[in-house]
Parts: C-alpha cells; structure tokens; sequence
C-alpha cells in the first residue's frame, strides 16, 4: 500500500478521525479494498472536486463493528467493502442511508444495486468452475447444478462454508431452486468433495491443475491473478484448467459485486454522494475493476484487456441484494449439508 499527500491514511488503531484539523472539504471513506488502483482513484476525486479524502482501511468486520461502536459520533461516511453478503451485514445491522441519485441509478445495473439505494456495486465478479484440462472436456460441466451431479464424486475443490463467496453462491441457489432443492444440491455436492474444504480460492484452482481433485470453484479474477502472476508455479497451475461461466443457456453465471453506501449520519453526506457518483464514472469504473481484474458495473467502460475476451458471458441478472437477504438461510443449509 503506497501513501499519497492528498490521502491521509490512518491505521485502525491511529485514533480518532475527528482529531485531525479540519479540512474545509472532506470526507471519511471506511474501506476494505485494498487495492494499488483504488490510490489513483482516490486522488482523481480529490483533483475533480478538491474535497480530501481521509481513508481508514480494515477488513469488513472491523469496519463495520467500528462504525457501529462509534454510534451516532461516526465520523464515516462512506463504507466500501466486497459481496453482497458483506453489504447486507451492513445494511442489517442500520449502517446505511438511503441515496437518491439520478446519476447512480441510470448508470449503474438495477440487479447491481440496492432497490432502495442503500449501497451501488461499483464491480462485478463472477464466480466461475474449472476444471483440469487433461480430465474433463469441454461440455462436461457447464452449470453449478452438475457441481453435485454423482458423476464427479471426489472430484470437487470448493473452500469452506464460511467464505462469503461461497454463502452468496447458495443464497443464488435458494433464489433459483427454493430451500430445499438448494439442500440437496448442497449434499450432493458435499458428497462430490475431494477434500476437506481448505485454503483460499487460488488454492482450490491449483488443487485441480495438481490432480487432488479435477473440478474447481473460484471467482474468476483468481484465474487471472495466477495467469498474469510472476510466479512460473502460477502460470502452469492456470494453464492446466480450463475456465467455465456456469449456466450459460439459463439463468447465467453467479455474479457478485464491490460496493459502497453512504453512511446513516454521515457528517458530510453530500460530499458522500458526489464521491459515489464519482465511483459511477467511467474513469473511476475503469480504475474501480481493474485493479483486481473486475468487471465495471456501468456498460460501456473500459474493461481490463485480460478480461476483455470474457465481455459478452451472460450474468444472472438476479438483484444483488437477494444474496443478503438469503444469506441467513443458505449458512444453515450448508451446515446442514455438512459443509464445513
Ligand atoms: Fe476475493
């Protein structure tokens, strides 16, 4: 993480934001990306409309039990944080405020927001299947369903049941099949494990490429992050699977967002609006995506050339916001299915 004059970054533990001077327009970002771009981001807002921006990096949790001990004395305004999940954690526990922006709902997807502009999906993620080229052929496995089907008993890498990603995989599940066709789903797929789940998704990736098992479950920027990576090990690994975008001729592949609301309370609410407006332009989208291989969530901008050749795979266009609401229900299923 590089430090820019024009962003003041201040650790978790580096106290109070409302002790530094006051800038005579600011505002308080509470993030949990962490990506080299989001600096360049960061300073082209401060260029576009001179409001400097204080940035208080955390993981998700942190962030979001911070501005709930902070209370009504919050100095946030804006929290940015990954998965639908996530963005639900926040939304439930009363974080966000409703934003009403004509520029924010006209650019940004319907299914990539929250009905009530509580927070915007600024990037899109998706999560694809792999599978080692040297086992399976194209055709083999082209939806999320076939991830339980008893042809691939002990074949199957998945991380664990409290990965996000993976909860909002299922609560898709629950939105397209009901609970209990969801739970069966779930068995069969638990049944089809070649291991414990463990590790992150680049190690269920190259678990396949390796032979412990021959499908995979990952968000597709993983892919790239070991295709474009330094490491020979990594390239080979990528190399080895084939990437798939699940459910092509129904519903479409799982996508997932990295969002952000405007904070209830927030002491600089307009400015808080105008830097999620900024998010929603197509220099921001393009700089928001593509430090972590994203999609941007507005059509039209410039997607990074890596991705490029994946611009036309259908998504399923279910509202990103459905995967908070099922979130509860699809944690108790997998437990249920024994998928730990
Ligand atoms: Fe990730």
């Amino acid at each position: 993480m590089h430090t820019d004059s024009r962003v003041r970054l201040l650790g978790l533990l580096a106290g109070s934001l409302l002790s530094l001077p006051a800038a005579a327009q600011e505002i308080n970002i509470y993030s949990a990306r962490h990506y080299d771009s989001d600096e360049a981001l960061y300073a082209a807002f401060t260029e576009r409309t001179g409001i400097e921006i204080n940035l208080l990096e955390g993981n998700s949790d942190q962030l979001i039990e911070r501005i709930r001990r902070e209370g009504e004395a919050s100095p946030a305004d804006v929290l940015v944080t990954v998965d639908a999940g996530r963005l639900w954690r926040a939304e439930d526990a009363g974080l966000f405020s409703p934003v009403d922006s004509e520029v924010l709902s006209s650019r940004i997807p319907a299914h990539l927001r929250h009905p009530d502009g509580l927070w915007f999906g600024f990037s899109m993620r998706r999560r694809a299947i792999f599978y080692n080229k040297e086992r399976w052929s194209e055709g083999d496995i082209t939806t999320y369903e076939e991830l339980a089907d008893p042809r691939f008993r002990g074949e199957i890498c998945i991380r664990s049941s409290s990965n996000v990603y993976n909860q909002s995989l299922v609560a898709s599940m629950i939105a397209a099949h009901g609970a209990e066709e969801t739970l069966e789903w779930a068995e069969g797929l638990v049944a089809n494990l070649a291991r414990a789940p463990q590790g992150g998704d680049r190690d269920q990736i190259r678990g396949a490429a390796a032979g412990e098992c021959s499908i995979a479950v990952a968000n597709h920027y993983y892919y790239v992050r070991l295709l474009t990576s330094d490491d020979p090990a990594d390239v080979e690994a990528a190399n080895a699977v084939q990437i798939v975008f699940p459910n092509q001729d129904g519903r479409g592949t799982h996508a997932n967002v990295g969002g952000a609301g405007v904070v209830e309370g927030a002491p600089n609410r307009e400015n808080a609006v105008r830097f999620l407006e900024f998010l929603a332009s197509d220099e921001a989208q393009a700089l928001f995506a593509s430090g972590n291989f994203e999609f941007p969530a507005v059509k039209g901008a410039e997607l990074h050339p890596e991705i490029r050749k994946w611009r036309d795979v259908k998504i399923d266009d279910l509202n990103i916001a459905v995967l908070g609401h099922n979130n509860a229900e699809a944690v108790r299923i997998m437990d249920r299915a024994g998928w730990r």
